[in-house]
């Protein structure tokens, strides 16, 4: 069987991203008969030894059906205040649905902190490690009662992917009302074609998700394929399926259309699967194509091949490296605050004492802090508990 059929039950570990639209009706709330046929196909896995982690959207979407409020933009203290109740009644039915097939939940409520910061990435992940160990299902959403636009992800794609990079989980499935990536949005253009595998998230790839990020994208094809590029660098295959099915786990297992991206193929450790899953990056460093090369060859990034730096970065903060053409190219953690940076790029690393007037590293970014975008893969002998503890 390829690589792209092969059935759920052959990965050790799989998150599944469910979106609002699927577990809740503007006018009836929850889809109870839906939610019992999903925690159905989680049981099933379940069964067969594969560890599941849900990220279950629809706080919002919930509040509002018990609040009762009317259709239209919530302004951010009406949203915190519907995510406030309708999280509890969402937890509740997941909680209910999967003991029935004697599961048991475990919610998690995370912030854009929880994951950025090593500390408490690391804290969670022990959590999260801890409720697999006893057999329990992590229901995650975002704590979206105290995240503010600043400090949220907005959306649980890149959620998500973050929890499928953090749990060392090798499959992510994102369940929505698309059934996968076309070549363009198939309602507007009807030559539009569908792609069933993705090899690699090329530029090609990013452009048929649509332009950057915007409110009216959110949560659309482009952060789809963000939270694709977080987890395919860090060895986790990426499934795009429908969920608008009832068994919609099973669906795929039965052949149902959906999109597969590869998982990426060079061995990276723990601590550079964080460093590539950063969502914010805090500065970026411009670089020239010799020191382009030299990142894909494994080597660090010295002052010398730095042609611009942009924002303010303290030392040890994540800087994302842009190439030649402006794309992103690798993300690292800068040896230098962003002032000093700028003083010393475009020099020779013996100038940095001179100019700085301490010897500092050699380094702009040193290659074990470093992660070149789409190199790597969680090795494959690595067993989820060495994974979860290496830190
Ligand atoms: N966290 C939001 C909620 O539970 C959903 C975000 C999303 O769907 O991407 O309502």
């Amino acid at each position: 069987m390829s690589e792209r059929r092969k059935s759920l039950t052959s990965y050790r570990r799989v998150v599944i991203k469910i979106g609002s639209a699927l577990l809740v009706d503007r006018g009836t709330g929850l889809k109870s008969g839906w939610l019992d046929a999903v925690c159905a196909d989680i049981a099933a896995l379940k069964a067969n030894g594969t560890d599941v982690l849900v990220v279950s959207s629809g706080a919002i979407a919930l509040g509002r059906t018990v609040l009762g409020l009317p259709p239209g933009a919530l302004r951010l203290e009406e949203s915190q205040a519907a995510a406030a109740v309708g999280q509890i009644a969402l937890a509740r039915a997941w909680s209910q649905s999967l003991s029935r097939d004697g599961i048991v939940a475990g919610q998690i409520l995370l912030t854009l902190g929880d994951t950025e910061e090593r500390r408490r990435y690391l804290n969670a992940r022990a959590t999260l490690k801890q409720l697999m160990t006893m057999g329990a299902v992590p229901i995650i959403n975002e704590n979206d009662t105290v995240a503010t636009s600043e400090i949220r992800y907005g959306d649980n794609d890149r959620l998500a992917a973050r929890v499928a990079t953090m749990a060392g989980a090798d499959l992510l499935v994102l369940l929505s009302d698309i059934d996968g990536l076309y070549t363009a949005p198939p309602h507007i253009d009807p030559r539009a074609q569908f792609l069933d595998e993705i090899a690699e998230i090329t530029p090609e790839i990013e452009a048929m998700a649509g332009g950057a990020a915007s409110e009216f994208s959110r949560g659309g094809m482009r952060t789809k394929i963000d939270a694709g590029k977080i987890a395919t660098t860090a060895g986790c295959a990426m499934i795009i399926a429908s969920g608008k099915t009832d068994h919609p786990l099973r669906a795929i297992d039965d052949g149902a259309r959906c999109s597969w991206f590869a998982p990426a193929t060079t061995p990276v450790n723990a601590r550079k699967t964080w460093i590539a899953g950063h969502l914010q990056a805090s500065g970026e460093l411009q670089v020239d194509a010799g020191a382009e090369q030299a990142l894909h060859s494994g080597k660090s990034l010295l002052p010398a091949g730095v042609t611009k730096v942009g924002g303010q970065f303290s030392r040890g903060d994540t800087v994302a490296i842009i190439g030649a053409d402006g794309r992103e190219i690798a993300r690292g953690l800068a040896s230098y605050d962003a002032d000093e940076a700028r003083q010393i790029a475009g020099r020779k690393s013996g100038a940095i004492e001179g100019i700085l007037g301490y010897a500092g590293r050699a380094a702009m970014v040193h290659r074990d802090d470093l992660v070149v975008t789409g190199q790597f893969q969680v090795p494959q002998d690595l067993t989820v508990g060495e994974d979860m503890r290496a830190g």
